[in-house]
């Protein structure tokens, strides 16, 4: 059998701050195959992009391992990185941040592209024009800087920058998260053909379950830097088994009433990674909680749809999800856009 694009084995960070020491990761396994998408899902603080940026190696781990093709980065020289890296690109919830405001487009596209060797001279304008079609971009606008551009299409751009070099893995941190529903179908749409066309993997990191759901082959959802819950994502959004996982899908906004009493409220802010609960780190919010949730840290089991729950599968049955969420506005929205539309340049 062929080793997984990306292999994550015990990967563990922790930051050290003058408030105490920040327990981001703690023993995360996961596997990323070619071609697939892995989303990671859960609040803000929960160690998703700790995670994406272990896995660029733009940081280093406490402890753990991240293996690229059955290597392990953390053995791999200088050299070997750096070879590796080019197949493995980020794009973030703000591209402008990240777009060099006094370069045109078309120059920040030909730039890695000369960087790397795959394309010189004249063939450099005509790469650059078939990159800007294949993101749904007109090859002229090349000629423009990033102000010139709205949300969307900046986002259009941070994704030509990264196929550029002809990745086979691209982290998407929160890369839809600032954009407008409408907006955020069109570039899911375009991130699925890409997907498609190019052989792509995605480590997609959002917070919103409700976009992960129209991308996601398999979901992690992360509490506190663990994996509470994996499952694909028919599975996950059919049976969700963690009680946080079940009170993400409630945050989902419903528009039936008559639903409403079904739902389990998220309450409070997550505890402090300085300061983690002993036990299950969930308990505190946990409506399940027992005594043996406050002492014990569950481990993730269950082959296929693993859950790190005690209780599970002792907890009540929820009430199929589908019906309650397909009749949200923003669902409806997003639907019909993923089914009428594919990616243009007009927004
Ligand atoms: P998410 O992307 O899920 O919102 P992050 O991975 O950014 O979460 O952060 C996880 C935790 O690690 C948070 O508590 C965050 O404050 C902390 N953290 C992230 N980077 C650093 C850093 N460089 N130094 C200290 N703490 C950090
Ligand atoms: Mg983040």
């Amino acid at each position: 059998m062929t080793a997984p694009l990306v292999r994550l084995t015990g990967l563990t960070k922790h930051f050290p701050t003058p408030g105490g020491l920040v327990r981001a990761v703690e023993g995360v396994d996961l596997e990323l195959h070619a071609g697939e998408t892995l989303a990671l899902v859960g609040e803000s603080g929960s160690g998703k992009s700790t995670i994406g940026r272990l896995v660029l190696r733009l940081i280093e781990p406490t402890a753990g391992q991240v293996e690229i093709d059955g290597r392990d980065l953390g053995t791999l020289g200088a050299k070997d990185l750096r070879a590796l890296r080019r197949e493995m690109q980020i794009i973030f919830q703000d591209p402008y941040g990240s777009l060099n405001p006094r370069m045109t487009v078309g120059a920040m596209l030909a730039e890695p592209l000369r960087l790397h060797g795959l394309a010189k001279g004249r063939a450099v304008d005509a790469a650059v024009a078939d990159l800007m079609r294949l993101v749904g971009l007109l090859p002229e606008q090349a000629r423009r800087y990033p102000h010139e551009f709205s949300g969307g299409q900046r986002q259009r751009v941070g994704i030509a920058r990264a196929l550029a070099v002809e990745p086979r893995l691209i982290v998407c941190d929160e890369a839809v998260s600032a954009l407008d529903v409408s907006i955020q179908a069109q570039i899911i749409n375009l991130l699925v053909d890409l997907r498609r066309a190019r052989g792509l993997a995605y480590l997609f990191i959002s917070h919103d379950l409700a976009v992960v759901r129209h991308i996601a082959d398999r979901v992690a959802v992360l509490y506190l830097g663990r994996v509470v819950e994996l499952a694909s994502a028919a599975n996950l959004f059919a049976t969700p088994r963690h009680p946080y996982t079940r009170a993400l899908m409630s945050a989902i906004p419903a528009t039936d009433p008559t639903t409403r009493h079904e739902r389990t409220l998220l309450i409070g802010e997550p505890p402090s990674p300085i300061n983690l609960p002993n036990g299950c780190a969930f308990h505190p919010r946990c409506p399940h909680a027992v005594e043996r949730c406050r002492v014990e840290t569950p481990v993730l089991t269950g082959d296929g749809h693993g859950t790190a729950c005690h209780l599970w599968p002792a907890l009540p049955a929820v009430p199929p999800l589908p019906a309650e969420h397909e009749t949200s506005d923003r669902l409806k929205r997003l639907q019909a856009r993923f089914q009428d539309q594919r990616p243009t340049a007009a927004e």
